[in-house]
Parts: C-alpha cells; sequence; structure tokens
C-alpha cells in the first residue's frame, strides 16, 4: 500500500445516500496501521452527506457528485490544479476497471458509462477509480481496520444480498470483468428445488444467507403458523420479527429459531469454507448489518466451518468481525484511489 498523495477522495455512492470525504495523508496512515497491525478510525477532514434523491439518471448522479467533491475540497482549501485522487465506492456489479456499471439494483442502472462520464466531468487534475463496493470496504478494513497487518484476507459482507472483496500479498483482487471476491453467488445447492437468487440463477449462498432472504423466509413461516419465541420478542408483532429477534430466540433455545439457524448456518459456512480453501487467507473478516446483529447464527457458521474446511488452511485463519462499519466503503475507496487501482 503506497501513497504519494497529500490529499485524497473516498466517494460513497449506495442506494441511500451519496456520501463523500477528503482525507489528508491517508496512505501514511494506512502504512503505520498495518505495522503496527491495529485498526485506527481514520476520519476524513471533510465530509457531505446528501440523499441520493429521486432523480437516478447517470447524468445527474455525476452532477450532484461533482458538486460533493469540489464541496469538500473547497472546504479544506485545496486548490483547483493539485492533482486529487478520486476513488468511488458504488453498490453495483461491474463489467470493467473503467467504472462500467453493468448492473444496480439500487440505482437503477443496465450498462451505464459511469466511471468515464464522471471522469470526463471531473477532468485530468481528479483522476478516478470506480470500485463495488464491498471490495473498497475490504481494502478499507485492509488497510485501517480489522484487516490491518493481514497478507491475504477475505472480506464477506453480508447484509440484504452477500457481498465479498478478496485481497491478496496486499493487493485488492479485482479479476477479469471485477467480479473477484463475489461470493454471495457462490452454489451452495443446484437443481430445481435450489432457492432462486437475484442474480437470476438458483442456489447462491444469498439467496439463504443474504437478509433480506432471510426475513422473507422468516415473514413466510410465520405467517404460515410458525410458533417462536421471536414474536414475544418482537412485541407479539409475528410481522415485524426481523433476524435479530430470531437470533435472540435461538440463543434462549426456542426450537423453530434453532432449526432455522441451523439450517442456514452450515450453508454461509459452505460458501465461506470453499473460498478460505480456494484462497488459503490468514485473515477473515466479516461485516455487514445481518451478520452483526446475528451473533448467535455467526457463531454456529464458524463452527460448522471447522466441518467444511481443512485444518491446514483453517487453522492459520484469523476470524474478525468488521470495525470501520458505515466509513469503510468511504476510507477504502479513497485508499484505492490512493494506491492508484484501475484509475480512469
Ligand atoms: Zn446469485
Amino acid at each position: 500500500m503506497t501513497s504519494s498523495h497529500p490529499w485524497v477522495v473516498g466517494v460513497d455512492l449506495g442506494g441511500s445516500n451519496l456520501r463523500v470525504a477528503v482525507y489528508r495523508d491517508l496512505g501514511a496512515a494506512a502504512a503505520s496501521c498495518c505495522a503496527a497491525g491495529t485498526s485506527l478510525a481514520q476520519e476524513p477532514a471533510a465530509v457531505v452527506k446528501r440523499p441520493v434523491g429521486d432523480d437516478r439518471r447517470m447524468e445527474s448522479i455525476v452532477e450532484r457528485t461533482v458538486a460533493c467533491i469540489n464541496d469538500v475540497l473547497g472546504q479544506v482549501g485545496v486548490s483547483r490544479v493539485a492533482v486529487v485522487p478520486v476513488g468511488v465506492g458504488v453498490a453495483a456489479m461491474l463489467s470493467d476497471r473503467k467504472g462500467t456499471v453493468a448492473n444496480s439494483p439500487h440505482l437503477g442502472w443496465r450498462n451505464v458509462a459511469f466511471g468515464p462520464a464522471l471522469a470526463r466531468r471531473l477532468g485530468p487534475a481528479r483522476p478516478v477509480g470506480v470500485y463495488n463496493d464491498v471490495n473498497a470496504i475490504a481494502y478499507g478494513e485492509f488497510g485501517v481496520g480489522a484487516g490491518a497487518g493481514a497478507r491475504d484476507m477475505l472480506c464477506v459482507y453480508v447484509g440484504t444480498g452477500i457481498g465479498g472483496g478478496l485481497v491478496m500479498n496486499g493487493q485488492l483482487v479485482e479479476g477479469a470483468t471485477n467480479c473477484a471476491g463475489e461470493i454471495g453467488h457462490v452454489k451452495v445447492a443446484w437443481g430445481e428445488d435450489a432457492a432462486p437468487c437475484n442474480c437470476g440463477q438458483r442456489g447462491c449462498v444469498e439467496a439463504y444467507v443474504g437478509g433480506s432472504y432471510v426475513q422473507a423466509r422468516i415473514r413466510r413461516e410465520l405467517a404460515n403458523g410458525a410458533r417462536s419465541l421471536a414474536i414475544d420478542l418482537a412485541g407479539g408483532d409475528a410481522s415485524a420479527v426481523n433476524p435479530g429477534h430470531v437470533d435472540a430466540a435461538a440463543a434462549d433455545g426456542d426450537p423453530w429459531a434453532l432449526a432455522l439457524w441451523t439450517e442456514l448456518a452450515p450453508l454461509f459456512a459452505v460458501a465461506l469454507g470453499n473460498a478460505i480453501t480456494l484462497c488459503n487467507p490468514d485473515r477473515v473478516v466479516l461485516g455487514g448489518g445481518m451478520l452483526g446483529r446475528t451473533p448467535t447464527l455467526r457463531d454456529q457458521a464458524v463452527v460448522a466451518l471447522s466441518l467444511v474446511t481443512p485444518p491446514a488452511l483453517l487453522d492459520p485463519v484469523d476470524i474478525v468481525m468488521a470495525t470501520l462499519e458505515d466509513d469503510a466503503g468511504l476510507v477504502g475507496s479513497a485508499l484505492l484511489a490512493d494506491a492508484g487501482v484501475s484509475l480512469i
């Protein structure tokens, strides 16, 4: 991880919010983090947050992003001619390293040349890189978070869906079409009975353990009459039960909750164990809203991991929780741009 820029900008373009932050001497902070093997909350020098809004045409988002970038750079007094790399993490599947968005359900984009449009508008003093949001999160955790000091790191984020990012020998692995690390679409079942996934295929681990799928499953089973302590924990309203309630009920020995988690935990473990077997990381960083509120499910998955991962691969792995929370994508995008990854 090398840096030559005193200032660097990170952008987190999500489904709801556009956040832009400017960091000072970020590369040096990451280098000291990495050497010490400890995480560091990296505070931006300036940050702005705006709703993405209803107008999601690519040109409109480009204009809003540029305005926010100019805003934060103005706040810290950076001149228009100083070279400042800009990293953009976007909740999307990309199709190349130039920021072409193949598909972003959050933004309603398909085959949109976002990166080139943004680069044209920003000009040569603002070299820009566009990254998958979970790749940016992974690199943020690697640089200044729970992955600090690791060499080969796998990051798995379970939120509404499941995303992953892979850092090998200190470098983000992007892959031929920028999709490396997409562990959410690793198959854990096959055939006609396998669960359908939003990606169009069946049997993806995301279709079982992704937060929105788990939520739908909970709602369906409770609507069909399943009884559970989770309903009491949700104030007696079955339609209000979320995975956090199910996790607490499972921890309390509730049979329905335990049965559900006992089915799902090994599926997650199979996907994670296969990824560990393929990549041989020394650290696995787990994060995301779904995993953050389901410690019982997480613990069951970690136990199941030992059944599906050869000891030579599992023993050297430190499995830890992400530490940067919402800032991981911002700081990770900035670090990737600072390191010159896929700048256009
Ligand atoms: Zn899928």
